[in-house]
């Protein structure tokens, strides 16, 4: 058997059952090709579930594969109401669980991927890369396993590695120390116990996204209900702007709903906002929990610390493959100019799949929420077109893989560029958000997770 037919015999190995992992996969046996997903979880979704609390600003008709659903399809798997809205709970047990059953010994649980390399070769080495296998390091309970690919789909998200309070991007002084009093996730206050944490407490909230604007909409409901609870909001650019986003003008009406309750909620007085501030010391008194930023304002002492700044990529267990990543946003080259928050207020991605997410290391290939590094913007719609044009790049239908068969909702809010994060955002320029390309379509700012 000569080199290559050993190769093509392998399965592609995809890390990660989330959405875009289980569509990566469907993808791809349905262009005849071997699947393996690798999941560090015990479940179909792992991330997702961990923020089973929230409800999505999707309808269900948006987070669907139609290759997944034409998996399902024949299993007797009814499909929800396209027109409703999922929690994370329900979107992984409703449409990811049944996909990753379909897909049966496909997925291996509790498999975390731990490295990927060329077969013997560091990634200084030269020869052999265009010929050689690719070898997938495995960590399970019963150890370690090494797992040949012929291409390996990188679909493990970023969930797991949020950002930090520290207005640098490196944990605060004293934040590691103050563990207990942070949380780095929208709390669910229907929990009991949870709900019994925040209950009649001083809270701050540290973000300026979706999950900063929903754990906003919640709290303020707890306030009126729970007295004493109260909220100061944290906020590093210089002001509000267009942090509650496109409101009615949102075409995903959920989204703009949610921008447009929590700037009632601020409204009713539960919130005090407090702009500019880039934290830099978490000190623990007798009192609560004081936050200090760089320009040395303190904050009254807080009972508790919520922390919704976003997320960034964990590249460490792909340091022995050739990557070309942007260095800012440590999202795919290509993509980078298109989503950078400090120049986009809305974000304007074109279609894109294979060309874009190829790595220089030949078969790796960075999808999903990772595929956009620290950039805040993803839907899992995109990410179903990149599994699209990854998996027919992969089977050699190079035609299909440069097709474009993805149209994004618009946002509302797309009139300036560089309020991310900005100290004065009335002095950035517009006009970021008009077509520059026949081709172009919009994705959202609203989801500045900062
Ligand atoms: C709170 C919240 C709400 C959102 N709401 C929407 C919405 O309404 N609409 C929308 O379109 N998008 C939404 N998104 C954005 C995005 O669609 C989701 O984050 C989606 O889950 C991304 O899918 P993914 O498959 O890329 O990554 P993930 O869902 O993060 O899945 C990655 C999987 O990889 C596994 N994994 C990680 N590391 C390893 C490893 N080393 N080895 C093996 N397995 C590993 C994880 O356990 C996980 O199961 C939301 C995101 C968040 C956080």
């Amino acid at each position: 058997m000569s080199d290559d037919e050993q190769r093509t015999g392998l399965p592609v190995v995809v890390v990660g059952a989330g959405p875009v992992g289980l569509a990566a996969a469907a993808h791809l046996l349905d262009r005849g090709l071997e699947p393996l997903v690798l999941e560090a979880g015990e479940q179909a979704g792992a991330h997702v579930r961990e923020w089973h609390n929230v409800r999505l600003f999707s309808r269900w008709g948006e987070v669907i594969d139609p290759v997944g659903e034409k998996l399902l399809a024949p299993t007797g798997w009814t499909p929800p109401d396209p027109d409703t809205y999922a929690t994370g709970q329900e979107w992984a047990q409703r449409y990811l669980q049944p996909l990753a059953e379909v897909l049966g010994a496909r997925v291996r649980f509790g498999a975390r991927v731990i490295g990927v390399a060329r077969r013997g070769r560091d990634r200084v080495v030269d020869a052999g890369r265009e010929t050689e296998p690719l070898t997938v390091h495995v960590q399970t309970v019963d150890g370690e396993e090494r797992i040949l690919a012929r291409a390996v789909v990188d679909a493990s998200g970023t969930w797991a590695s949020p950002n930090p309070l520290g207005g640098d991007g490196l944990p605060a002084i004293g934040e590691r120390a103050a563990a207990g009093r942070i949380a780095y996730q929208v709390p669910d206050l229907t929990d009991p116990d949870v709900r019994a944490r925040y209950a009649g407490r001083r809270i701050a909230v540290a973000g300026s996204g979706h999950s900063a604007l929903t754990a906003l909409v919640a709290f303020a409901e707890l306030a009126g209900t729970e007295p004493g609870t109260h909220v100061d909001w944290l906020l590093r650019r210089g002001q509000v702007g267009d942090t509650f986003g496109g409101g009615d003008g949102d075409q995903l009406p959920a989204r703009g709903a949610l921008g447009t309750r929590a700037a009632a909620a601020v409204e009713a007085g539960h919130i005090t906002t407090v702009t500019g501030f880039r934290t830099a010391a978490v000190e623990q008194t007798g009192d609560g929990v004081v936050l200090e930023s760089l320009d040395g304002r303190r904050l009254p002492p807080v009972d508790e610390v919520v922390v919704l700044t976003g997320f960034r990529p964990d590249l460490s267990w792909l340091s022995e493959v050739r990557l070309d990543l942007d260095p800012t946003l440590q999202a795919a080259r290509a993509l980078a100019p298109l989503i950078d928050p400090n120049v986009h207020s809305c974000g304007t991605v074109y279609p894109h799949g294979a060309t874009e997410l190829a790595q220089p290391e030949p078969g790796v290939f960075l999808v999903g929420m990772k595929s956009y590094g620290r950039a805040p913007t993803f839907l899992a719609m995109t990410g179903y077109e990149q599994v699209r044009s990854v998996a027919a790049a992969l089977a050699g239908d190079h035609e299909a893989a440069g097709r474009v068969e993805l149209v994004l909702p618009d946002t509302g809010v797309c009139g300036g560029a560089g309020l991310f994060d900005d100290p004065d955002p009335t002095a950035s320029g517009g006009g970021c958000c008009g077509p520059a390309e026949p081709v172009a379509v919009t994705v959202g700012a609203v989801g500045l997770d900062r």
